[in-house]
């Protein structure tokens, strides 16, 4: 297995960070994630737009221009031989003797790596997924998509415990969004309902895509936070990342949402989202 370190492209045995790397010792860095499907990058402009903005907002100069990420992240999967699942990259603040203040004259420490994964053709797609729903204990930047995860570690390890797959993060009795996805209900009048963007969420690009192919499709959108007793009470349910598109959620906290089945508009939307991403057997 190859991956990619401050340039070089090694195997993973050999890729060593410094034990003083701020990444290690503080979660000082921010990081992106982005798809692959029949060896094309999906929405690989606003990943780079978005890892721009994060490390804009922690104070972190980008080492590389959209270019140079796009051939990097395009020879890794090509080493790797993947042409579906999942690249990683995360770029920290480097390495320096530990010390709150920034260090002068250090170098951003990046890596990036890829998970080979059938997403297409997931099986999670046809059964649906189950989710419960735990407070949201992160901080108040969501909007950065910050290496610490901490907080969504402690929620998805609690679902997996209570046999579900994902967390829905709940603050004020709205939720967040998941632990590591957007989170979406359809109401009973066939109207997709997803919490609008601010420093409480993350602004997930598959979100973002999926926005602009319901309204294509003329499927109302209401942009408003939801309740957790709303997503009891809805006709559908679904989330949306970039490793997995678009996946029914057909449990909430051991409730069936409607007849724990996926719903008409979410398969309607996740066919749509594959269309886009150009999956062959859709295109
Ligand atoms: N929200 C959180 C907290 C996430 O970690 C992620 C993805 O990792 C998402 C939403 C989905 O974002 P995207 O569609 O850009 O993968």
């Amino acid at each position: 297995r190859i991956v990619f370190l401050n340039g070089s492209f090694l195997p993973i045995e050999e890729a060593k960070v410094p034990f003083m790397d701020r990444g290690f010792m503080f979660g000082d860095g921010v990081y992106e994630g982005i798809g692959m499907l029949d060896g094309r990058l999906i929405d690989n402009e606003a990943h780079l737009e978005r890892l721009e903005r994060s490390l804009a907002e922690i104070r972190i100069t980008n080492p590389y221009t959209r270019a140079e990420w796009t051939s990097f992240q395009e020879e890794l999967a090509r080493r790797n031989g993947m042409t579906e699942g999942f690249i990683y990259f995360q770029v920290t603040r480097g390495v320096a003797e530990r010390d709150f203040f920034f260090p002068e004259d250090t170098k951003p420490t990046v890596a990036m790596f890829t998970q080979a994964k059938a997403i297409a053709a997931a099986p999670a797609a046809q059964t649906g997924i189950a989710v419960i729903t735990v407070p949201d204990l992160r901080w108040q930047r969501r909007d950065i998509k910050s290496i610490n995860l901490l907080a969504q570690v402690l929620a998805k390890q609690a679902a997996r415990e209570a046999g579900a797959q994902e967390a829905w993060l709940v603050e004020d009795g709205f939720v967040t969004e998941g632990g590591s996805s957007s989170a979406f209900i359809v109401t009973k009048g066939g109207s997709i309902v997803v919490r609008p963007l601010s420093n409480a969420i993350l602004p997930g690009i598959t979100r973002k895509s999926l926005l602009q192919l319901s309204k294509k499709a003329r499927i109302v959108l209401e942009e408003r936070r939801f309740t957790v007793e709303e997503a009891y009470d809805a006709a559908e349910a679904f989330l949306t990342s970039a490793s997995n598109f678009v996946l029914p959620v057909v449990s909430i906290d051991g409730r069936a949402v409607a007849d724990g089945k996926p719903g008409p508009i979410t398969k309607r939307l996740r066919e749509l989202y594959l269309a886009m991403a150009g999956a062959p057997a859709l295109a």
